[in-house]
C-alpha cells in the first residue's frame, strides 16, 4: 500500500481535536500532503440515516444483527448528521457497519488506494469480541477510511479501578457521582479534555501503520503504538513518553523514505 495524501474529516462538536495541529503533525511525521474536510456526514442522505440507525447495538452480549429502525431512530440520525453536538445519550454502533457507511460517503474519485481518509466522529463505535462474547467500545476502526471515535477514546480504555469501586459504593449510599468525578479529575480523559489532540496523534499513527504495514500496535508501553486497556496507560504512552519505541522509529523512517521515494 502507498499513501500520497491524507484527508481528515472534522468532528465540529469536539474543537479540542484541533485538526490544524493534527494536519501539521502528520505533515511533519510522514512528509505527506494533508487536507482538512468538513464532517463526513455533512452530505449524508436519508438512506445513510436509515443505514446508521440499523447498525445500532441493543444487546452487547450478542454478535451484530441488523436492526429494523423506527422512524424516530432514523430522525435521530438525521438530526445528528446535521448537528453532531445534538447527541446527549451515548448510542453504540457496530464499528464495521459504521465504517461501510463512511466508505460510501467518500467521493468516488477520491476513493483510491493512495488517498488515506480519516473520519472523526463523536458516535461510539464498538466491535464484538469473540474472546469474551461481547461488544466493546473502540477508539479506532483501522481501515481506509479509518474511523476515530472521540467518545471511544474517552469511554473505551478503562478508568482507574478505584474510580469504579468508589462509584459503586457511593451510589449504594445515594451519594453524588460528581464528587467522585472531582476526586479522580485528571487521572482519566474527560469530554473536552485539552490533551485530546495529542492523544489522537498516537491513534493517527496506528491508523497509518495499520494501512501500510498491517500491524498497528506495539507491545511496549514506551511507544505511541501501544494499545491501552487503561486510561493511565493511554496518558503514559501518548503524553509522558510521546514517541515511538526504537523498533518503530526505524520502521517509520523506512516508511517515510518509501512514501517519498
Ligand atoms: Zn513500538
Amino acid at each position: 500500500m502507498q499513501i500520497s495524501k491524507i484527508f481528515l474529516y472534522d468532528e465540529p462538536s469536539v474543537p479540542e481535536l484541533n485538526l490544524e495541529k493534527l494536519a501539521k503533525f502528520l505533515k511533519n511525521t510522514f512528509n505527506l500532503k494533508v487536507e482538512i474536510r468538513r464532517n463526513v456526514f455533512s452530505k449524508a442522505s436519508h438512506t445513510d440515516a436509515e443505514r446508521m440507525a440499523s447498525c445500532r447495538i441493543f444487546n452487547v452480549r450478542k454478535p451484530f444483527e441488523k436492526h429494523s429502525p423506527t422512524r424516530d431512530e432514523i430522525d435521530f440520525e438525521k438530526l445528528s448528521f446535521a448537528t453532531t453536538s445534538k447527541m446527549e445519550n451515548i448510542v453504540m454502533y457496530d464499528g464495521f457497519e459504521f465504517q461501510k457507511i463512511v466508505n460510501d460517503l467518500i467521493e468516488q474519485d477520491e476513493s483510491i488506494t493512495d488517498y488515506f481518509h480519516v473520519a472523526f466522529s463523536n458516535k461510539l463505535t464498538c466491535t464484538y469480541d469473540d474472546s469474551d462474547y461481547r461488544f466493546h467500545g473502540r477508539a479506532i476502526i483501522c481501515s481506509n477510511p479509518t474511523i476515530i471515535s472521540t467518545t471511544g477514546i474517552i469511554e473505551a480504555p478503562a478508568k482507574p479501578k478505584e474510580y469504579y469501586m468508589d462509584l459503586i459504593s457511593n451510589m449504594a449510599q445515594g451519594l453524588n457521582v460528581d464528587s467522585i468525578k472531582k476526586k479522580y479529575h485528571g487521572t482519566y480523559l474527560e469530554y473536552h479534555d485539552p490533551r485530546l489532540s495529542t492523544i489522537v496523534e498516537g491513534y493517527l499513527m496506528q491508523a497509518i501503520f495499520y494501512y501500510l504495514t498491517g500491524d498497528p500496535f506495539c507491545d511496549s508501553r514506551e511507544c505511541r503504538l501501544y494499545n491501552p486497556h487503561w486510561q493511565k496507560d493511554l496518558f503514559y504512552s501518548q503524553i509522558e513518553v510521546g514517541k515511538l519505541c526504537e523498533k518503530h522509529q526505524k520502521i517509520l523512517k523506512d516508511m517515510v523514505n518509501n512514501l517519498n521515494y
